[in-house]
């Protein structure tokens, strides 16, 4: 039985103040027995985010990685650097980095290597546009986007990833995908974990994204290849968080 993960991606969200009083009332409303919890914070909040949830269930998250150790990268952060702040998850490949930044598959599973040498946990996100949809073309798109990652695993590496499926046309625009189109694509995930290893497929956690709020979680969680959320715009208010993570508890 794989736990169940919320993982918030704030995204570029924030402030000092708002930062203490979303982690605060996360924390306080935390139930005894939640689920995996992270939240996914922008870089120059990680030191203050990492001491507000010190000692809580709650466990620290990046938005980015690079690919490289260290050297002349402008702009970037090295696994190194995430883990000197107490960082467990990296969320990688998100459509927002692969379609304003240019980010390609290859880049994206160079990226999935250097968190995983690390020991961070990498968050694959994968997902098609709405015109790749109507087209047909979600397996293939989807499905394509994880294999190349997947090549450039070992089985075991394979099993320690986190895939999150985020249909691009349900992000951050109300329209989220039926449980039922969500399971199928989440089920074709999970067939391509199987196939480079049955202990990837039955231990990657495959997280659904894209629009998820406190009255569509139940339902989609319920589906037996829906381990959890990346949430974004619900993660920036500690009651539709808290309540995602009640429906997933
Ligand atoms: P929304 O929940 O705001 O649609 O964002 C989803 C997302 O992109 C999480 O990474």
């Amino acid at each position: 039985m794989r736990r169940k993960l919320v993982a918030g991606n704030w995204k570029m969200n924030g402030s000092l103040a708002a930062n203490t009083a979303l982690v605060a009332g996360i924390k306080d409303g935390l139930p005894a027995q939640a689920c995996d919890v992270a939240v996914c914070v922008p870089a120059p909040y990680l030191a203050q985010v990492q001491g507000a949830v010190a000692g809580s269930a709650v466990a620290l998250g990046a938005q980015d990685i690079s690919a490289h150790a260290s050297g002349a990268y402008t702009g970037e952060v090295s696994a190194a650097m995430l883990q000197e702040f107490g960082v467990q998850y990296v969320i990688i490949g998100h459509s927002e980095r692969r379609a304003y930044h240019g980010e390609s598959d290859v880049a994206v599973a160079a990226k999935t290597v250097a968190a995983l040498k690390a020991g961070l946990v990498p968050v694959v996100c994968v997902g098609e546009t709405l015109e790749q949809r109507e087209a047909g073309k979600t397996n293939e798109v989807v499905g394509g986007q994880l294999d190349v990652v997947l090549e450039a695993l070992a089985a075991d590496e394979a099993a320690r990833i986190v895939v999150a499926y985020e249909p691009v046309w349900a992000i951050g625009t109300g329209k989220t995908a039926t449980p039922e189109m969500a399971q199928e694509v989440h089920a074709m995930l999970r067939a391509r974990l199987a196939a480079k290893s049955a202990e990837a497929a039955a231990k990657v956690r495959i997280l659904y994204g894209g629009s998820m709020k406190p009255d569509n979680a139940v339902q989609l969680l319920a589906m037996a290849d829906i381990d959890g959320g990346l949430i974004g715009g619900a993660a920036l208010k500690a009651a539709d968080f808290l309540a995602i993570i009640q429906a997933a508890a």
